[in-house]
């Protein structure tokens, strides 16, 4: 689904040049789980925001699903976004003047579907996370893991090709990080790719593999059965 060659991100400011990532070379493949790990400041969120096209490589060749994307036009990369990738963040990233159910149905809000096939979407993209007696509420009238849970559901309404996670657990405690990790587990079960980054070893050996970084290189990637 994913491979990305000899990507190269280097920040500039001043006359100080600062490289992110050096020489990554990453397969991901359809139906996979990967999480990515590492200290602070090795490149992990520049990793994920590539892949995610926030963020372009400085050079190398980014293959989503065949397709040459590393220089391809903003618009079309905000189609791709919109259409194949979900987002999954450490602060949830909710707005607050909507309700659960609205945040939700905010990520079809450029889909051209019919209304009551939207809403369809939306309750089960919340069933499936279980957050679907909260719909009415607001996202500050929640707890943390039911934000987190309500932001998946945003995640996997649009059904994306890939999900990209960063820290997914990490502002939650031990009990609802552990429910966060089941619904992605599930959601991998399913079908979904994911690639996620996270502090947890304990979260990164439910993922079936694990890519190590370090100064912006790739070190090692541990491959777990199925
Ligand atoms: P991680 O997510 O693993 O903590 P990052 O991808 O955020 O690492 O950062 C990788 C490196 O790139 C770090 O040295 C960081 O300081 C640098 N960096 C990240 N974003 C910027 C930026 N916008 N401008 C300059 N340097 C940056
Ligand atoms: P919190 O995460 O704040 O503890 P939950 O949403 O997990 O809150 O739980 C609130 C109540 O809703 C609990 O009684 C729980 O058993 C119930 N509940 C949670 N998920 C579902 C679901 N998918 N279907 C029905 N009830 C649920």
């Amino acid at each position: 689904m994913i491979e990305l060659n000899a990507i190269h991100r280097a920040y500039r400011s001043d006359e100080v040049e600062t490289t992110a990532l050096a020489d990554i070379d990453l397969s991901v493949q359809a139906g996979e789980f990967v999480a990515i790990m590492g200290p602070s400041g090795c490149g992990k969120s520049t990793l994920l925001n590539i892949l995610g096209t926030i963020d372009r490589p400085t050079s190398g060749t980014y293959l989503f699903e065949g397709e040459d994307i590393a220089k391809a036009p903003e618009a079309q990369l905000a189609k791709l976004r919109r259409d194949r990738l979900g987002f999954v963040f450490q602060s949830f990233n909710l707005i607050d003047e909507l309700t659960i159910a609205e945040n939700v149905a905010l990520a079809l809000a450029y889909r051209s579907m019919p209304a009551r096939e939207k809403r369809e979407r939306v309750d089960a993209a919340m069933d499936r996370v279980g957050i679907a007696h909260r719909r009415n509420h607001h996202p500050h009238q929640l707890s943390g893991g039911q934000q987190q849970r309500a932001a998946i559901a945003r995640a996997i309404v649009g059904e994306p090709k890939l999900i990209l996670a960063d820290e997914p657990t990490g502002n939650l405690d031990t009990e609802n990080g552990a429910q966060v990790m089941d619904i992605l587990t599930r959601l991998n079960a399913d079908g979904a790719t994911i690639v996620m980054v996270t502090h947890s070893p304990a979260h990164a050996d439910i993922a079936r593999r694990t890519v190590h970084m370090l100064d912006g290189r790739i070190l090692s990637a541990v491959r777990r059965a199925a």
